[in-house]
């Protein structure tokens, strides 16, 4: 299928029952450089709130469907989903940008070189990406299409409120937090805090019981 036919479909809506998030409507949409897409979620209906919850989650592989334990990206995609149907009414932009944006192939052979000791920060310099690729002004030109002017975020990411404020919506961040994180949950909340400047307080990290998002 080429671009132009995969565009045809972009705006297509579908309803259907989760065995654990209830009914979920799902949207088809074009917010990155997936090559087939990614979706908009809506839980309830967020249209109807003035400062709709949203989250934006990007694909993990490895984490969503393998269970790996080098990151906390599924705990987080369940917490965003926890909170936003337990509100009622919200948003989740799936995107499918595995490897923040470096794609698989790139994931594949960065996480290679994590398993064997370098941060995330450095295998993905070492293998020649940029450390952070993605891109959340799409995300914001679409909410805006939809006529939502101003969201509570869930995220401890700046670039994430900081895309969507540039782009003229109003942001009121609400950290997404995780408890407990594992030993390497923690070794990397601890790079995307120092290197990629996310909002993780340092004490957190001697603090098994205090929680936070990286992002
Ligand atoms: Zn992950």
């Amino acid at each position: 299928m080429d671009s132009e036919d995969f565009l045809r479909y972009v705006g297509s809506q579908v309803r259907l029952k989760s065995r654990t998030w209830g009914t979920l409507t799902f949207e088809s949409v074009k917010l990155s450089p997936a090559v087939d897409g990614d979706l908009a979620v809506y839980i309830g209906n967020p249209f109807k709130q003035d400062t709709p919850l949203v989250r934006i989650h990007s694909e993990c592989v490895f984490a969503e469907a393998f269970d790996s334990s080098l990151c906390d990206c599924s705990d987080q995609f369940k917490l965003a989903m926890r909170r936003l149907c337990d509100e009622g009414d919200g948003m989740l932009f799936y995107l499918r940008i595995d490897g923040r944006g470096a794609g698989l192939a790139a994931k594949v052979k960065a996480t290679a070189l994590e398993v064997r000791g370098a941060d995330t920060y450095e295998s993905r310099v070492a293998i020649g990406v940029r450390p952070e690729g993605r891109d959340f002004l799409p995300v914001a030109e679409f909410l805006k299409s939809k006529g939502v002017g101003a969201v509570r975020l869930l995220t401890n990411n700046p670039d994430k409120a900081g895309d969507l404020v540039r782009a003229g919506i109003e942001v009121v961040v609400e950290p997404l937090v995780v408890r407990n994180p594992s030993k390497m949950v923690r070794r990397l909340y601890e790079t995307k805090r120092v290197k990629f400047g996310h909002s993780i307080p340092s004490e957190i990290m001697d603090d098994p019981q205090i929680t936070f998002d990286f992002g």
